[in-house]
């Protein structure tokens, strides 16, 4: 194993944690880890919180210091892409004309923010959030008397817009469908968080279709236009494969991978935003954009280059912050029949269980760290709960989950 090298293309969250894990479970050989960014991997989710409001400094945001890479012989190239893959003869080409071999390469590419296709998209007052340059640009456009129109109510969207309005700027979230969080969550958390930002002064328009942007807002279908300064397009995420199409991996909304992270080429794996991967607990495989399950595939990864046993199966997770109000969501809401309401909307706390057939398959919690915990725990268990209790916040999930439930 010591005379190896593993090449990981994509200096990001997933691709920065597999050269960690690797070192961790004791890989000798050499590790090349090459980003486009100008800067060592770092954790994009303060950027649309924290780092917004200027609560976090560049330094925070860092995976690992800097001096990390040095110290754990992990050769960081930044500034530089991965061109292409010779399958054949295991090489990649950099975009500094090189070429480097290898006997694994993790891709970890991630995803790119989707571009809004209307008049007036690429002009300056216009942007995306996905990266930290992108999070610089943002911030130096919101304050008092200023006035941000997000398009798209999604993460990036309420997210932004939370922290716009807490550095006094105006929100305006302007979203194609008819409730926001559409495709992460489901509609009584969608109602419940529109209210909160109404309450806060964000103001929504939904079912809208965007048809241009202008000097002085966004312009809808409808001829209005919804004044702004600064325009945010969270529109969602794809999958950067370019580079694994191009070498003819198998690809599916993302590179296909298994449950080792391994593509379709035995030598190459792929982690984070941009796989395609088993969802064991679902009978499914998707598409997850979280740190979580990037985090999780890192170890699968590091796992199985370095001949380790697979690690367990994790539940998904994700979370937002926005005001003071913690989301956390465990599991994935598929195909279920029932929701059961645990807690009190009203006072910000509350828990919403998702259940097939008798099982928790996904909870959404707001400000109940309990109840997250507990729910993620009946998500991996996959135990039948009486709903009737679940729905009682007097019954402790403890006793739900020692199987009293
Ligand atoms: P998202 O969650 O996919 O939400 C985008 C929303 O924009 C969707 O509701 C989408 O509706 C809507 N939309 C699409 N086209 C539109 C249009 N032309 N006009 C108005 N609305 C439109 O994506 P996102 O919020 O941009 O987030 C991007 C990525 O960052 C994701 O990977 C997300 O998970 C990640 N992120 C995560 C967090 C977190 O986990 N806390 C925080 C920030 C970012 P349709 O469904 O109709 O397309």
């Amino acid at each position: 194993m010591s005379k190896e090298r593993v090449v990981i293309a994509g200096a990001g969250h997933a691709g920065g944690t597999v050269a960690a894990m690797l070192r961790q479970y004791g890989f000798e050989g050499s590790i090349v880890l090459i980003g486009e960014e100008p800067i060592a991997p770092y954790q994009r989710p303060p950027l649309s919180k924290a780092w917004l409001k200027g609560e976090a400094d560049a330094e925070s945001l860092m995976l690992r210091p800097e001096s990390w890479y040095a110290e754990g012989q992990v050769d960081l190239r930044l500034s530089t892409r991965v061109e292409a893959i010779d399958r054949a003869a295991r090489t990649v080409t950099l975009s500094d004309g090189s070429s480097l071999p290898y006997d694994n390469l993790v891709l970890a590419t991630g995803a790119r923010a989707r571009r809004l296709p209307v008049p007036g998209a690429d002009a300056d007052h216009v942007g995306v959030l996905r990266s930290a340059a992108d999070a610089e640009w943002l911030k130096h456009r919101l304050g008092p008397g200023r006035r941000l129109a997000v398009i798209g109510g999604g993460y990036v969207g309420l997210e932004a817009a939370a922290s716009a309005r807490a550095l006094g700027a105006e929100a305006v979230i302007v979203e194609r469908e008819a409730r926001v969080l559409a495709r992460v969550a489901g509609p009584v958390l969608s109602d419940y968080f529109q209210s909160r930002h109404e309450a806060r002064g964000v103001s929504f328009e939904l079912s809208a279709e965007v048809t241009a942007i202008e000097p002085n807002g966004v312009r809808l279908a409808d001829g209005r236009l919804i004044a702004a300064d600064t325009v945010l397009v969270g529109i969602g995420a794809y999958a950067d494969t370019e580079l694994a199409q191009a070498a003819g991996l198998e690809c599916a909304d993302g590179v296909v991978v298994d449950l080792d992270a391994r593509t379709s080429d035995p030598a190459i794996f792929a982690v984070g935003d941009m796989t395609h991967r088993p969802l064991p607990l679902y009978g499914r495989s998707a598409r997850l954009e979280s740190v979580p399950s990037a985090l999780e595939q890192a170890k699968q990864a590091a796992s199985a280059i370095c001949g380790r046993p697979r690690p367990a199966d994790e539940v998904p997770w994700f979370w937002s912050d926005q005001y003071e109000l913690k989301l956390q969501i465990a599991g994935l809401a598929w195909d279920c029949d029932t929701l059961v309401e645990r807690g009190d909307g009203a006072a910000d706390s509350f828990a919403l269980f998702h259940l097939k057939d008798g099982v928790v398959r996904a909870v959404e919690a707001v400000n109940a760290a309990p109840e997250f915990m507990g729910g993620r725990q009946l998500i991996g268990r996959q135990i039948a709960v009486d709903p009737t209790r679940l729905a009682d916040a007097s019954v402790p999930m403890k006793a739900l989950l020692a199987g009293q439930g």
